[in-house]
């Protein structure tokens, strides 16, 4: 599919910044687009591919029909190299592929585009970010790479030094919530805009799978469970099978709890005006008087103590199960 530059919303200056360098004939051999996931990296990424080697270009568009274009329209370009994980992450097999094929010059495009998404994940092993590393100091004639990457994410400062990184940032949640209209009405637009942080693609996903009233649901159940009640260990462990069902997805639920325990922690400051859950008033004021306020923090260790131990392939319902433990732990 042809990406239209304007279908990118919002990131005035990063596409200010590509087009300018584009029209100098000064642009980069390696860029890294950086910022919130869902904001648009990947598609501004393929947009920009397009533009530059389109032979007509209107203005700041692609012109979207000669020869160039209507390749990438039917995505069949020969010279634009998307990398996408293969299992876990991107392989050191894949690499070593892609190099080999550059050694040969593109089929026909003025600058052959090379992508690598989300190397926060993808990139995780220090061999395959290292056999790239050449590649990104010398890459061959004619060709830029991309690479995009989560600010939240670890991304190594050896990728990083040899870059010149494009910032991205979270949309207004105005705008997001008018990219998911019609199909969401507007209050609730609103809220997933706000639990999303701004990020177009996370709210989403978020509406689509149904991760905005699983993740009420559990807060409900949190607040309420008393943990020295009977019930209580049947009801952790049915929260963590339903948090370890989610699956890869998991750690957008454990983004969302993070953001919940840190309104939380905002209410024990009195500080009400930055509140990101503006859905869920009623249950953060119960929450407020059910956790102990230094618990708050402790909770939000707990959630970074299972991203860490997720990442390190650990069982899921094992991780979900110590979690929840653990947040009713922190309570009064
Ligand atoms: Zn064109």
């Amino acid at each position: 599919m042809l990406i239209p530059l304007s279908a990118v919303m919002g990131q005035t200056r990063a596409k200010n910044l590509l087009l300018s360098s584009s029209a100098k004939d000064k642009m980069s051999h390696a860029y890294l687009f950086k910022g919130p996931s869902g904001v648009g990296k990947k598609m501004l990424a393929r947009a920009f591919a397009a533009f530059i080697n389109c032979r007509a270009p209107q203005g700041r568009e692609a012109c979207g029909s000669c020869p160039s274009c209507k390749k990438f329209s039917s995505d069949n370009h020969p010279d634009l190299h998307i990398i996408e994980p293969q299992g876990m992450g991107i392989k050191i097999d894949q690499i070593r592929r892609l190099q080999k094929d550059l050694t040969y010059p593109p089929f026909e495009a003025r600058t052959r585009v090379v992508i690598l998404p989300d190397i926060h994940d993808t990139m995780r092993r220090p061999e395959v970010a290292n056999s790239l590393l050449k590649t990104l100091e010398e890459p061959p004639p004619h060709t830029l790479l991309i690479l995009t990457g989560d600010e939240a994410g670890s991304i190594l400062p050896t990728i990083l030094s040899r870059c010149q990184i494009v910032a991205f940032s979270p949309l207004t949640y105005q705008e997001v919530a008018g990219l998911l209209a019609p199909e969401v009405e507007p209050r609730q637009a609103l809220t997933l805009a706000a639990v999303a942080e701004g990020s177009p693609g996370r709210a989403l996903l978020l509406h689509q799978t149904g991760l905005l009233e699983l993740r009420q649901g559990m807060i409900a159940t949190l607040t309420r469970l008393d943990p020295n009640s009977p019930d209580a260990v049947g009801m952790v462990y049915d929260l963590a099978a339903q948090a370890a069902d989610l699956k890869e997805k998991l750690h957008e639920l454990l983004d969302l709890l993070a953001t919940w325990l840190r309104d939380l922690t905002l209410l024990a400051l009195e500080q009400q005006g930055q509140l990101i859950n503006h859905d869920l008033a009623d249950l953060l004021q119960q929450g407020r008087r059910a956790w102990r306020p230094e618990g708050l923090l402790a909770a939000l260790d707990h959630i970074r103590q299972a991203r860490r131990q997720l990442l390190r392939n650990c069982n899921r319902t094992l991780v979900c199960e110590v979690l929840f433990f653990a947040l009713l732990r922190e309570k009064w």
